[in-house]
């Protein structure tokens, strides 16, 4: 508590040295504070030296926590449940995910980044305290200060953006860096986002789903929308309601998309039982349905997906879309786990598509590859800074 103190006395400053860093500053103020902290306080950059330096991947369904010389040591949902009279936040991470869809009337569980845009400032600060604060008790060993890199989906506005870097420097960041998730998930795919050549990144996540042609360590055309996991879990539950007449709730129908679902035919189809309650009797009842009608019920949001990836393939320049035959795409986010989705996306746009290694931990990962090199951290956040909205 005391040093949190400290921290809120020293925040004038690292506010603003962070907001040039996440490239918000005011353009005449921006050169006077470069490089000031350490001038200024010596103890800033001392402090430096010892943290451990922490990347984060907001994501709109998990949130991943890794500290430099240890690895990841948080991966939770983004989840918080909150007394709806008190507004006391009762659980966060995979305690308050266990509470969706069983909570007493007085209890809602949240996921404040759902659709990719931050709809509860104040949740996604607290949750974000949370675990950079966590974070702290386990490896601060006293000397709470680290730096921290933030990935967020690129749909977030300035803002929020805002938002998100002060929450960070609440929780007792020295300083703090935002990168878009699709950089970051690039990064973290081993893509080599720093040369001439462009590559292409899609990362499905819960809320969103980012596309992004990458060269020269920034981003040339990107494509970012809502279809993602949340709206395939959406469509398995439709399908049990209009085909079935049956209600089954979220977590069982994300536990179906996972068990059974599949963007392209599988080798052996095979059946799953899905569990609900009858919408005519009430009771419980229980159908046997093929992966192939599964299959069926998750076409709209994969061919929302194919959609996004071929038009950012349109606008992309003729001599990357050369240097893209040769690559290939790389999938990333949970969302890339979808049996057969590579197979189908090549299908459908003709290039080669492959699944990066561990795809729900290539954004944390580009997180701290990021911190490690500040050339990197300069180039994408100066890119981010300059950047065209996505579309
Ligand atoms: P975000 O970055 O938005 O937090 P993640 O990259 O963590 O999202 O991915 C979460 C999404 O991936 C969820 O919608 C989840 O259901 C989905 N997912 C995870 N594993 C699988 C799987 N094996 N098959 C299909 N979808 C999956
Ligand atoms: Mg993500």
């Amino acid at each position: 508590m005391k040093s949190y103190v400290y921290f809120r006395f020293r925040i004038a400053f690292l506010y603003n040295a962070g907001r040039y860093a996440t490239g918000t500053a005011h353009p005449i103020t921006a050169p006077k504070i470069r490089g000031i902290e350490s001038l200024i306080n010596p103890l800033t950059a001392l402090l430096g030296l010892f943290s451990h330096d922490v990347g984060i991947d907001l994501g709109t369904a998990n949130t991943l926590v890794m500290v430099k010389g240890r690895g990841i040591v948080i991966d939770e949902p983004s989840v918080v449940a909150i007394d709806r009279q008190t507004k006391k936040i009762l659980a966060i991470g995979a305690e308050a995910k266990r509470m969706v869809g069983r909570t007493p009337a007085n209890i809602v569980a949240i996921r404040p980044l759902r659709d990719g845009v931050i709809s509860d400032f104040e949740v996604t600060e607290r949750m974000l305290q949370y675990f950079i604060r966590s974070v702290h008790e386990r490896f601060g060993f006293g000397i709470p200060r680290p730096r921290v890199v933030v990935g967020i989906p690129s749909g977030v506005t300035e803002v929020e953006k805002r938002a998100v870097h002060d929450a960070a420097l609440n929780a007792g960041a020295r300083a703090a860096f935002l990168i878009e998730e699709p950089m970051a998930a690039a990064i973290g795919a081993g893509l080599p986002i720093m040369e001439p050549n462009g590559c292409m990144i899609v990362d499905i996540g819960g809320g969103t789903t980012e596309v992004a042609v990458i060269a020269l360590g920034g981003v040339v055309v990107s494509t970012s929308i809502r279809t993602a996991g949340d709206e395939m879990d959406q469509e398995i539950m439709a399908y049990a309601r209009q085909v079935h007449n049956m209600l089954i709730g979220e977590r069982t129908a994300e536990e179906i998309k996972m068990e059974a679902g599949s963007a392209y035919p599988l080798d052996e189809e095979g059946t799953v039982e899905i569990r609900g309650r009858d919408l005519a009797t009430g009771l419980p009842k229980s159908v046997e349905v093929s992966t192939v009608e599964i299959r069926d019920a998750l076409s709209g949001s994969i061919n929302a997906v194919i959609d996004a990836v071929r038009s950012t393939i349109e606008v992309t320049p003729p001599e990357l879309v050369a240097d893209l035959m040769y690559r290939g795409i790389a999938l990333a986010g949970g969302g890339a786990m979808l049996r057969g989705l590579d197979r189908r996306l090549a299908q459908e746009t003709r290039f080669p598509v492959y699944v990066a290694e561990d795809p729900l931990l290539c954004v944390v990962k580009g997180t701290g590859e990021v911190l490690e090199e500040a050339k990197m951290l300069q180039k994408v956040q100066s890119a981010l800074a300059t950047r065209k909205p996505p579309r």
